[in-house]
Parts: structure tokens; C-alpha cells; sequence
């Protein structure tokens, strides 16, 4: 017979692969290891700005490099933004840790794309939507879809919430339809107006409604939409937001779900990190309630339930308007009855992906391991924390509260110096990472705190620390 080239080519099946299997098993259990001091002395290890050689040590060549342990463990592992550590409540980052560590390492293992067909991975997707469903209080009928995060999770909930309005969107554009408008309050975060780009829209479909004390005003609300209708303006949707990203505040849902109804229109929720407020004790347990009636809701994992970047989800109270939304299936994509083609839910149906990762995993690994119970337990913590600080700012002679603490973020302006050049020297001297916010004309320091590691002595320490910053300032 002939050989038809069969021969043997040396590397062939096995290019990429480590040549010695036994030394990438230990090299790999040798970073597992690594990685596990790192998580073990999270406390230890605040923010460091990365080297200025940093770009050298990771530029790419042509050759290959030995030694990947080394050069995770030297030149990744200690460059983060630090918000491992138990005082890092700059902006809004969650904590990860070890339940998030394992999915990690089992989903680049199984490498399943989430896209569709019949895997088991879409199980896990599955059970963790139905958890959140749960938490969120819709019905049985509400699906939805992992998404990188709330920003995401946000065009596909106004890509719904037009869809069910404009059936014929997908087939005719948005050059047929009359100009839209979408409302949130003032104060509501930019993924909002990018959405609404994105969509082509433009940002000046986002009608801005004011809200003092950081809540929607429902009257304010009411006014607008009566104005875009009587201007021959279709108002679209409303977004109300569960945790705002300044203040923490909560949009009073119940109002909203009335005027939705009221006025035939859709009603999203941005609950990006505040939906979690609801596995926390009272009051805050009570903070978003009637966000259950939405029609829709983008929340993140990766915030306050400490998955590991990247995930968020959007949740459709009528999940077959998501799929109508997105479903696209050319013969390459069909589904077949039985084999690999088979499976009921296709992910690639919810959403703009198709090739998808398993970032279902981090959360699920997170919640299993966890339970309800410590979750809830570790954001009650947070939202006390987040009240002890303004107690403290509220005492301090150097220090005015900004705006009550509602929640789990805390903001104060320095009566001396400036915030930003405080906030910078606490985040370079590795005290504290606090992020900065405009309130009322001033420039504030600002703690959002969704830290599984924070304990009240992490809080009076930090505070401590910044009377002692600003008292050294004129
Ligand atoms: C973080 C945040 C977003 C954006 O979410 P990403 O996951 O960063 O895309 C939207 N809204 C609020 C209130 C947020 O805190």
C-alpha cells in the first residue's frame, strides 16, 4: 500500500505541548502553589504601580521563552490593580479568591465554548441563571445569558426592550423607526448612553432625570415622558438603578413599575452590584424591593459576589423576547436531534457571541462553595463598614460626609487638601485605595466597599489615615 506520506513527522499532534510532561506537571503545581501564597497573603499585598522595565519582561518575540512559572510569578501575578487587598474600595472591584481560582483552572482545562450544542457546561450556565432568577425574584419564565458585565448586559436588555416594541427592527433598522427615548436618573452609569450609541440611537436618547438625594424623582419622570410624546418622541424604556455607582443610592422601583406599566413601557434594571443588597440583612435587604416586577436586569458576578473577571448577566423577565431578539441560525448552526449538534438551550441564541467562554463557572464555583447564607453575610459586613466610615468622616473635624450612606458606598470630602492628591498618596504608600467622585461641587474620596476581606479595623485604620493625610496639608 502506499504510504500517502503517513510517515511519522517528530512534533507532529503535539506542537504546543510540553515536550516533558512530568516537568509541566510540576512547573504548573509550582504556580498552583504560587498562586495560592499570593491569595494566602492578600493582606500583605496592596497595589504596586508596575515597574517601568514591566514592558520589556513581557514583550513577545519570535522564540519561544522558558520558564512560563517564572514569568507569571514575576511579571503578572504581583501587577494588578491590588484589589485582592482587604482596603482596596476604589471604584467598584470585586475580590475573587480560591472557589474562583479552581473554575478557573477547570474552565481553561475543559476549554468549552458556550456558544451552543450539547455540553454540559450549559448546565451550569443554566443553574446559575436560575439561581439569579431566584434572588431577583422573577418568574419562571425569565432567562437570560452570562455576559462580560453589566455594560453588555445592558445593550442586550435595550436590544430586547426595542425588540419587543419594534418587531421588525432586525429586518428594517432603526432607519423606520421614530427617534426613541429611554430614561434614567441623573447620576445613572455611562454604559446606559453607550448602549443607546451602540444601538444608533445616539446618547441624546437618554433623557436624564432628576434625582435628588440620589433616587429617581417619579413626578420629574412622568413630565418627560408626557414631553418626548407630546414632541412626537417614542419614549422607550426606563432604567432604574439597584446600587448607584456614585452614591450607592436606589431608584424607588415601585414608582417605576407603576409609570412602566402605566405608560406601556419597558423597565430595566441596572443592578450591578446593588442587586446583591437583596441576600443582605434588613434594611438593606429592602433597598431594591419591586425591582422584582422589571422587565430586565444586568448585574455582575465580578463585583460583590467575588467571581473572578469577567462576568455579569442579563436576566429577561419574558426570556423567549431575549431569544427573538438575537437568534440567528444559518445551516452551520442548526441543531440536530441527537449527537453534539442536539441540546435545547444555545447560548449564541441570548446574546451578540457565539464563540463564548465558560464564565458561568467562577460565579457557580463561588455560590457553591459559599452559600446564600455567608454571601449575604459578607454584604450585610460591607454595607456596616461602609456606615462606620461615614459615622467616622461625620466626626471628623477634617472630614464632611458627603451624602448619607445608604448602602455599601461611603463618600467624604477632605475639609484640607485636595482628594485626588490624597487619595493618590494612600494608594502609593499601600495604606488604602480610595477612588474619587464629584458631589455637590466637591471633589470627594469614595469607598465602594464589596470586599470580602474588609473587617471595621481595616475601615478606622484607613480613616485614620486619611485624617493624618489631610492634617498634613494646608
Ligand atoms: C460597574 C457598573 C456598571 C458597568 O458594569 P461592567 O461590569 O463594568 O460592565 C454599570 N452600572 C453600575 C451601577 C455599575 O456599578
Amino acid at each position: 500500500m502506499a504510504s500517502h506520506g503517513l510517515r511519522p513527522v517528530t512534533d507532529e499532534g503535539r506542537r504546543i505541548d510540553p515536550a516533558d510532561p512530568a516537568e509541566a506537571r510540576r512547573a504548573l503545581h509550582d504556580l498552583l502553589d504560587r498562586c495560592l501564597d499570593r491569595l494566602d497573603s492578600a493582606r500583605a499585598l496592596p497595589w504596586q504601580p508596575p515597574p517601568g522595565d514591566l514592558p520589556g519582561r513581557v514583550a513577545l518575540g519570535d522564540a519561544p521563552q522558558s520558564d512560563l512559572t517564572g514569568a507569571l510569578a514575576h511579571d503578572v501575578l504581583p501587577f494588578g490593580t491590588g484589589n485582592t487587598h482587604p482596603r482596596f474600595w476604589g471604584w467598584v472591584h470585586g475580590t475573587g479568591g480560591h472557589a474562583g481560582l479552581s473554575a478557573a483552572v477547570a474552565a481553561a482545562t475543559v476549554n468549552a465554548n458556550l456558544g451552543g450544542r450539547h455540553q454540559g457546561a450549559v448546565e451550569v450556565e443554566k443553574a446559575l441563571i436560575d439561581w439569579t432568577r431566584r434572588v431577583t425574584g422573577f418568574p419562571s419564565g425569565a432567562f437570560g445569558i452570562c455576559t462580560t458585565g453589566t455594560s453588555q448586559a445592558t445593550v442586550l436588555a435595550l436590544a430586547a426592550a426595542r425588540q419587543v416594541a419594534f418587531p421588525a427592527v432586525r429586518q428594517d433598522g432603526i432607519g423606520a423607526l421614530p427617534p426613541l427615548r429611554v430614561y434614567a436618573a441623573e447620576g445613572a452609569h455611562s454604559c446606559v448612553s453607550k448602549a443607546l450609541q451602540v444601538m444608533g440611537h445616539g446618547a441624546s436618547a437618554l433623557v436624564t432625570v432628576p434625582a435628588p438625594g440620589g433616587a429617581m424623582n417619579p413626578k420629574a419622570l412622568r413630565a418627560a415622558i408626557r414631553a418626548d410624546r407630546a414632541a412626537g418622541r417614542h419614549p422607550l424604556a426606563i432604567v432604574g438603578t439597584a446600587g448607584s455607582v456614585t452614591l450607592g443610592t436606589f431608584d424607588p422601583f415601585p414608582a417605576l413599575v407603576d409609570i412602566a406599566r402605566d405608560q406601556g413601557l419597558w423597565l430595566h434594571a441596572d443592578a450591578a452590584f446593588g442587586l446583591w443588597t437583596r441576600l443582605a440583612a434588613p434594611p438593606w435587604q429592602g433597598l431594591s424591593a419591586g425591582l422584582e416586577r422589571a422587565d430586565s436586569l444586568a448585574t455582575d458576578f465580578h463585583k460583590w459576589i467575588g467571581a473572578p473577571y469577567d462576568c455579569g448577566m442579563c436576566l429577561v423577565r419574558d426570556g423567549e423576547a431575549l431569544r427573538r431578539t438575537f437568534s440567528e441560525r444559518p445551516p452551520y448552526l442548526e441543531s440536530a436531534a441527537e449527537g453534539l449538534a442536539a441540546g435545547e438551550t444555545w447560548f449564541c441564541d441570548y446574546g451578540l457571541e457565539l464563540s463564548r467562554g465558560f464564565r458561568a463557572l467562577g460565579p457557580w464555583a463561588v455560590i457553591r462553595s459559599a452559600g446564600t447564607a455567608a454571601l449575604g453575610a459578607w454584604i450585610t459586613d460591607n454595607c456596616r463598614q461602609a456606615a462606620l466610615m461615614g459615622a467616622l468622616a461625620k466626626a471628623s473635624d477634617l472630614l464632611d460626609l458627603a451624602a448619607p450612606v445608604v448602602s455599601n458606598v461611603c463618600v467624604f470630602a477632605p475639609r484640607r487638601g485636595d482628594a485626588a492628591a490624597i487619595a493618590a498618596q494612600l494608594q502609593l504608600d499601600g495604606t488604602a485605595v480610595f477612588s474619587t467622585a464629584r458631589v455637590g461641587g466637591r471633589d470627594c474620596l469614595r469607598a465602594a466597599i464589596v470586599n470580602h476581606r474588609t473587617t471595621s479595623q481595616d475601615v478606622a485604620h484607613a480613616m485614620a489615615a486619611v485624617e493624618a493625610a489631610c492634617s498634613r496639608r494646608p
